[in-house]
């Protein structure tokens, strides 16, 4: 991760050759204190390689697998501009997953929000289910009949009749995967397993794995092949080792494409590559096994890289756009977050101090850029208003030694009238998340 320690590496650097030399060869790096491993490396931690700063050693071959080429999934990308209207799961998809329940392997289905359903609205007066103390709406979780905010914990029974306007007609909008679990049963009603018996579907995702040891059980029982599809938050996606799982399907990855955080794509690519390889861990499914991603962009670079499972070009196009653009890891940033009772106060806060840097010409402050203070993206949280303000700079030294002497200066500005009230202020060098 980029706001990590970087770890100097003693001894002998050596560039790995072209498609990479397999990591057996570890005699080289015997003098290495440190050994990051990752499928997905951090851009930051790739573009050390580039330059040369880290040794880059590639395996070329999966963890229990055969040939690397040969047992990766195919990429399948479904168009859904040419699906049917305001389908979750496009027909093909469907099909696909049909046939895997006939032939006794299992599918991973996974979207990216728990609940049943994002809001709960009321079509007449247009009510939502917004959290009274966040700046978020509330959740609805059919199996208890509640609305909780994901984000303060704030939880109520859903109420009986709109709370704007009485009307009873209120219902959900959008899908999580609780809903999502209910209508991949209805749609796949009438499939059957290879011995006649009905098929079973499993969610697995913050919700139903919050009592001790209900992950572990859960995840025995796809083990065991009790369950033919699973359908989960992208906690299921990372990290667990699925052997009998053919068919991984991304519902609605859209939203990371064009998020406000430059991070996000990467993240997306991440989560991609690593469900990817959720699928066809098995030598003997290895040939048939399929990711499935769902997507209104189908053209996007970021998924022709995937189809291809080509971190490197994936990281190239990334790097190009983030040195254009000044950002990490060819620039350098920080966040200085503030909270207090009255939005205008966090802004009013991180706005003055950094007028007061400016007044006292801050060492490195000529190489820094200072923002205007926005709100954060979920602005209020348990009845406090959080606002940011981003400080760029293209050298790390001058970014520091101006963090470094502003410091003081923040904690000063606090002291001064309105400011008192603040509940507290924080700096984070290399914010992972804008
Ligand atoms: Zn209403
Ligand atoms: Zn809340």
């Amino acid at each position: 991760p980029a706001g990590a320690a970087e770890p100097a590496l003693p001894g002998r650097r050596r560039s790995a050759p072209p498609g990479g030399s397999a990591v057996h060869e570890a005699t080289s790096v015997g003098a290495c204190r440190v050994l990051l491993g990752s499928a997905t490396p951090s851009l930051e931690s790739w573009q050390a390689t580039v330059v040369g700063r880290y040794q880059r050693l590639t395996m070329n071959e999966r963890i229990g697998g055969a040939e690397q080429q040969g047992s990766l999934p195919a990429v399948r990308l479904v168009d859904m501009n040419h699906q049917p209207k305001h389908c979750t799961i496009a027909p093909p998809l469907l099909d696909a997953i049909a046939q895997r329940i006939a032939r006794g392997e299992q599918s991973l289905i996974f979207l990216n929000r728990r609940g049943y359903a994002p809001v709960l609205a009321c079509h007449d007066c247009g009510w939502k289910s917004e959290c009274p103390h966040c700046s978020a709406f509330r959740v609805f979780h059919k199996i208890d009949r509640t609305l909780r905010c994901h984000h303060c914990g704030f939880t109520e029974r859903v109420p009986r009749a709109c709370p704007a306007c009485g009307n009873i007609d209120i219902a959900p909008v959008g899908k999580g995967t609780e809903r999502l679990e209910e209508h991949i049963a209805e749609l796949l009603a009438g499939v059957t397993r290879p011995d006649g018996s009905p098929l079973r579907i499993a969610r697995i995702d913050a919700d139903t794995t919050r009592l001790k040891g209900a992950l572990e059980s859960q995840l025995a029982s796809v083990h065991a092949r009790e369950v033919d599809v699973l359908v989960g938050t992208q906690m299921i996606a990372k990290g667990h080792d699925f052997r009998h799982i053919t068919l991984v399907a991304a519902i609605n990855p859209d939203g990371a494409l064009f998020s406000s955080d430059f991070r996000a794509p990467e993240r997306l690519f991440g989560l991609l590559m690593q469900a990817a390889g959720r699928a066809g861990r098995d030598a003997d499914h290895g040939e048939a096994s399929e990711m499935w991603v769902q997507t209104f962009h189908p053209q996007h670079p970021l998924f022709a890289a995937l189809k291809k499972h080509d971190y490197p070009a994936f990281a190239a196009q990334e790097l190009k756009e983030r040195e254009a653009a000044g950002m990490s890891p060819f620039g350098f940033s920080a966040l200085v977050r503030a909270e207090a009772r009255d939005q205008a106060v966090a802004q009013g806060f991180l706005n003055a101090a950094a007028a007061a840097a400016q007044t006292q010409q801050l060492p490195g402050h000529d190489a820094v850029t200072p923002y205007p203070a926005v709100p954060m993206t979920i602005q209020r949280v348990a009845n406090i208003e959080r606002a940011q303000m981003l400080v760029e700079s293209p050298s790390r030294a001058a970014l520091q030694r101006f963090l470094a002497a502003w410091q003081p200066l923040l904690h000063q500005t606090r002291q001064q009238g309105d400011f008192k009230s603040l509940v507290r202020w924080a700096i984070d060098v290399d914010p992972l998340a804008i």
